[in-house]
């Protein structure tokens, strides 16, 4: 068994504005794994360190050091060996292995239907104008960043929004913990509003985190006080976080995103224990990490009926043809890690 890994950097089209200044590079590593017979898995460690991961550098240093001992014999990750401070190097590791295992069944699995996408709408008035050009490419579910103008001219905003929208259609808003108590109340009052109004049109399905994440009591009461369903996102990046929140009592939906969280088995335990409505999103992985991060996404729809969009509409956002590749493809295109961590096979 031999593990390889590839760092790589992708410039996007335009930079993201974050919580945490802009991001214009998406950085990476990914992973190989290479048994006996040749047959190979690919894996991705995509971190978001101001989203409380590891860094590239940490998890670089931990797939360095896991020597051939590591791999010796080996019939399963074990998974005390990888420490908790390193989600994304957890999901990159398992899913290689995940993808090794199932390159070695044969014939290979079919591929599932399609599970519905979240279309990005773009923030602020111009929403307005752009809802109807995602709606032909077939999107139901919109997202729109709020809490980036003014609120009292938002909440206008999305009046005409919710007026517009076909009886089908789902809004998805998302403060990224940005709002204070007095203006959640205020964006939940409205939504409250437009939900019963359009008791058989257009609904406001979710507001993502409207508090920061140290006010989880806070958002449990606004939870308490409102109709339109609350999800937690900046507040549970990892399994541990979903547990945490679950054992505190969070009854509203979950924002998930696998490539962050940790080990795959660990979240598939947390929801079929406790069949939580589950939204997965991307972090804007390569087709390496999207295509594990989707078949996670694909068992939950099996185990656990939620009909929530997946927030994966995250495609062309980068300079580059990557999204057109397959994971093959893709690590051909990319260049060795100068130290890449190989070793000599070991039974
Ligand atoms: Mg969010």
């Amino acid at each position: 068994m031999r593990l390889e890994l590839r760092p790589y950097q992708r410039p996007f089209r335009q930079p993201l504005h974050t919580a945490h200044g802009l991001w214009s590079v998406r950085e990476g590593l990914l992973l190989r794994l290479m048994d006996n017979e040749g047959h190979v898995g690919y894996g991705e460690i995509a971190p978001i360190p101001w989203f409380g991961t590891e860094t590239l550098a940490q998890a670089l240093t931990c797939c360095q050091s896991l020597g051939s001992d590591f791999w010796h014999n080996r019939a399963t990750l074990p998974e005390s060996d990888i420490p908790p401070h390193l989600p994304a190097t957890q999901f990159g590791l398992a899913s290689a292995w995940a993808d090794l295992q199932q390159s070695r069944t044969f014939p290979p699995p079919l591929p599932s239907p399609a599970l519905p996408i979240c279309g990005l709408l773009p923030t602020g008035k111009a929403a307005l104008p752009a809802w109807p050009r995602l709606w032909q490419q077939g999107f139901r579910t919109f997202k729109w960043k709020i809490g980036v103008a003014d609120l009292a001219q938002e909440c206008r905003w999305l009046e005409d929004l919710m007026a517009q929208l076909p009886p089908q259609a789902r809004l998805r808003l998302d403060a990224n913990g940005g709002l204070t108590v007095e203006e959640a109340t205020q964006l939940l009052e409205v939504c409250d509003r437009l939900n019963r109004a359009g008791a058989k049109g257009a609904i406001i399905e979710c507001l993502e985190q409207p508090l920061p994440t140290d006010q989880f009591t806070e958002m449990q009461h606004l939870a308490q006080q409102c109709r339109t369903p609350l999800a937690l996102d900046e507040s549970v990046a990892t399994v541990a976080q979903l547990e945490e929140h679950h054992r505190q009592g969070w009854q509203g939906l979950w924002v998930v995103k696998p490539a962050i969280a940790g080990w795959p088995d660990r979240l598939r335990q947390f929801w079929q224990q406790h069949s939580p409505p589950i939204i997965f999103s991307s972090v804007f992985e390569t087709p390496v990490g999207r295509q594990s991060a989707l078949a996670l996404a694909q068992k939950y729809a099996q185990e656990v009926p939620h009909s929530l969009a997946l927030g994966f509409g995250t495609l062309g956002w980068f300079e580059d043809d990557w999204d057109t590749l397959t994971p093959r493809q893709l690590w051909g295109r990319l260049a060795p890690s100068t130290d890449s961590a190989t070793w000599p096979t070991m039974g």
